[in-house]
């Protein structure tokens, strides 16, 4: 082994050890024990505390530079440390559609304003964000978004509707994706604003989901001001943007972040609720697939040098989990002992809108045999 390749080797130890420690400390018993009966205003509130306290103990933006509230680490420091927090069974963070969408757009896209502006903010949980890309009319097909800003002095005004938007009620800014150009052909006619949820003209209505929870909102902007400063790339360069946001959406730390959740669920499915020697293959086969997550996830992030390889591992990971997710909730459901039923009520209800967030089942699928294997149209 070489020098070089010890030290990340003893400093990836000590990284695992450190995170161990401090996951084992702060993981909230409330949290660990107890999730499945928590309301709606509580889980918001212990993930939000969630996001101050991995701020606080150096393990917010692992991966992100250190000039913003980052530690400078890499996607396998990033990768690792969802591992641990799945088998502590952490908590989820709320921020987090600023840390793993808006940060990295602002690395790649982003000024050296917006990142200064935003990033330390995301990172220390204070700035929740959400993403305002789905319409009523537009939702795989991104493109045809019709929700209009108008060129201004110093900007944009922006009028018009998102729907679905998760973490409105929360969030202090939206990565919106708007048309700033009615004539433009499509793909070249949308930009990509970050509007603060908080300006007049902002209003919301939020939509109660089949799990009683109501994590989403109806959108409306009635002549909300953007100023220039405020748009990401270039004007009419917002499909670009778009598209760099959905990889990350779709992307490994995403997966990760949702491997710790379905990793939680199969402990307690498998250590609780499953009375001994009762379906034990189904059990086996689940077991053995939520750690293929894991797997898939170490395969991608090994090849992060060679990014169209990475990609190709990459792809299949939003169906793998959404869909194992599922079958697991279902069977859980039904096995279920007496004091998780709730808890597994609302999973079964919570996973039946994974296959559509992010990307439905059914475009993921033909994202993969067009990209990855090179099938025909
Ligand atoms: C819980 C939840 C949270 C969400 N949060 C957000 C959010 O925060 N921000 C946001 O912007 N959006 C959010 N969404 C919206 C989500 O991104 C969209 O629902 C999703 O992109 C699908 O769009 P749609 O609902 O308009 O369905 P449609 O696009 O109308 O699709 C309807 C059906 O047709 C299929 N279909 C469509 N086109 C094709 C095709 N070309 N080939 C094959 N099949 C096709 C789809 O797979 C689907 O089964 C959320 C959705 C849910 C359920």
């Amino acid at each position: 082994m070489s020098t070089e390749t010890e030290t990340v080797a003893a400093r990836r130890a000590n990284f695992r050890a450190d995170a161990e420690k401090w996951l084992a400390l702060n993981v909230p018993d409330e949290w660990r024990k107890n999730r499945g009966a928590l309301d709606e205003e509580q889980e918001t509130r212990i993930r939000w505390e969630w996001d101050r306290q991995l701020h606080a103990g150096g393990f917010a933006g692992l991966s992100l530079p250190v000039e913003y509230g980052g530690q400078g680490l890499g996607l396998r420091e990033e990768v690792l440390f969802g591992e641990l927090a799945a088998r502590a069974q952490a908590p989820d963070s709320l921020g987090r559609i600023g840390k793993i969408l808006t940060a990295p757009l602002l690395i790649a896209h982003g000024t050296e304003q917006q990142r200064a502006t935003y990033l330390p903010a995301i990172l220390s949980g204070e700035q929740v964000w959400c993403q305002g890309f789905s319409e009523p009319g537009s939702g795989s097909d991104l493109a045809s978004v019709a929700c209009f800003a108008q060129k201004v002095d110093g900007g944009y005004l922006v009028r018009g509707r998102k729907t679905w938007t998760s973490y409105s009620r929360q969030a202090e800014r939206c990565l919106l994706l708007v048309r700033t150009d009615q004539d433009a052909p499509r793909y070249k006619n949308l930009s990509l604003l970050l509007l603060d949820m908080k300006a007049p003209g902002v209003s919301l209505s939020p939509i109660r989901q089949i799990s009683g929870s109501a994590h989403f909102s109806e959108t409306t902007f009635d002549d909300v001001f953007v100023s220039d400063e405020d748009r990401v790339g270039a004007d009419g360069n917002g499909w670009a943007m778009a598209m760099a946001i959905l990889s990350s959406e779709r992307g490994a730390v995403e997966a990760v972040t949702r491997y710790v959740e379905i990793r939680a669920d199969m402990t307690l499915l498998r250590d609780c609720c499953a009375r001994a020697g009762e379906a034990v293959d189904r059990l086996q086969d689940l077991e053995l697939r939520v750690e293929l997550i894991r797997w898939q996830v170490s395969k991608a992030v090994a090849r992060e040098e060679d990014e169209e390889r990475m990609l190709g591992s990459v792809m299949v990971l939003k169906v793998l989990w959404s869909e194992l997710w599922q079958e697991l909730t279902s069977l859980a459901a039904k096995l279920s002992c007496s004091e998780h039923r709730d808890h597994w009520r609302y999973q079964y209800l919570e996973s039946r809108a994974a296959t559509i967030y992010s990307g439905t089942s059914e475009i993921q699928r033909n994202i993969v045999a067009e990209r990855v294997l090179g099938l025909p149209k």
